[in-house]
């Protein structure tokens, strides 16, 4: 079997990266979200985004111009998913809105499509459970932002058949990406090794340790590390960050991936990074200049 046509579902931080890549590489592109802003943002976002390649170098206008024509936007799944052979799903992580798509998607989808999850941590072996075709659904776990990184942790649930993991291979490899097995556990690998990180570095910072900037600059000049936590934890998002958490705690009943109370506090009250301009620092739109948010200023 070859796939031709791919629906991306979410077009928010995640969605719209998959759909540029997947476009740019020939690929006929579906997007779907339930906003129409979302949908409107993401295409913005993907025309700035295919700009800065050309600006760079790196792609001719043409192809600028090809990747365009080749994503068009829906408000239904039911509109496109029909004629899907792959569909990649990125809404946002709660099980409950993935199980709600996942069925819908069983029943709508031709027999041969592929159910795919850009999940960071949910079990792959529980959303393919919603479905009738567990063989078919597998993790396609892209890293952001989706146009520079290289890595696709590809997740293979209880059920996941081989033929499935090899043409989840093809497509990862046809997008210039390197593919990597991994199994079915809380937080795969990516997270199970980044959170902890991430949740330690805010923790660090509630129990007074150090300042924002002091703990992101230790990190990046003392590890090498080409950014900060807090800075990424800003810009997974800190709303998916603490999802993911959760995740490992329950997944694993121990205590240690409990996420700090201060990251609870910050998501409670909106402050979920660059997406919602404010997180562990401001952003202001247009500007590059980072500033430390206004609640961590000593
Ligand atoms: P986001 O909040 O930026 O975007 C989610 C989008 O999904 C929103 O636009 C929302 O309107 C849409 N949505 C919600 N319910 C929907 C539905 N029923 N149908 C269609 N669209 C719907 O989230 P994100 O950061 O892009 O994360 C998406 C997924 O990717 C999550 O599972 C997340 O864990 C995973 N992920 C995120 C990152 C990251 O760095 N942010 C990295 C890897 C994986």
């Amino acid at each position: 079997m070859s796939i031709s046509s791919i629906t991306v579902i979410g077009s928010g931080t995640m969605g719209n990266g998959i759909a540029h890549v997947c476009a740019q590489f020939g690929y006929q592109v579906s997007l779907v979200d339930i906003s129409q802003a979302a949908l409107d943002k993401a295409l913005q976002t993907i025309g700035k985004n295919l700009d800065r390649q050309v600006q760079k170098g790196s792609i001719s206008e043409e192809v600028k111009q090809q990747t365009l024509q080749n994503i068009s936007t829906y408000t239904s799944v039911r509109d496109c998913a029909h004629n899907s052979d792959l569909v990649i799903e990125a809404a946002s992580e709660n099980f409950a809105i993935k199980e709600k798509i996942f069925r819908e998607l069983d029943e709508i989808c031709a027999p041969h499509c592929i159910l795919a999850s850009n999940t960071s941590s949910i079990s792959i072996t529980k959303i393919a459970a919603c479905t009738k075709r567990p063989d078919k659904v597998i993790g396609m776990h892209f890293m952001n932002p989706v146009p520079v990184m290289k890595l696709v942790e590809v997740i293979r649930g209880y059920a996941t058949s081989d033929a499935t993991n090899a043409l989840v291979f093809e497509v990862s490899k046809a997008l210039q990406k390197i593919p990597v097995e991994v199994n079915d556990y809380p937080g795969f690998v990516a997270n199970r090794i980044l959170m902890p990180m991430i949740n330690e570095a805010i923790y660090s910072l509630y129990e007074g340790v150090a300042g924002v900037q002091e703990i992101d600059t230790v990190m990046k000049l003392g590890m090498a590390h080409p950014m900060g936590p807090l800075q990424l934890a800003d810009f997974i998002g800190l709303d998916v960050c603490l999802a993911i958490l959760r995740v490992l705690h329950d997944g694993f009943g121990n205590p240690k991936y409990a996420p700090c109370p201060l990251l609870v506090n910050m998501v409670t009250a909106g402050y979920l990074g660059a997406k919602s301009g404010e997180g562990f620092y401001k952003y202001e739109s247009g500007s590059k200049e980072l500033t430390v948010s206004g609640m961590f200023k000593k």
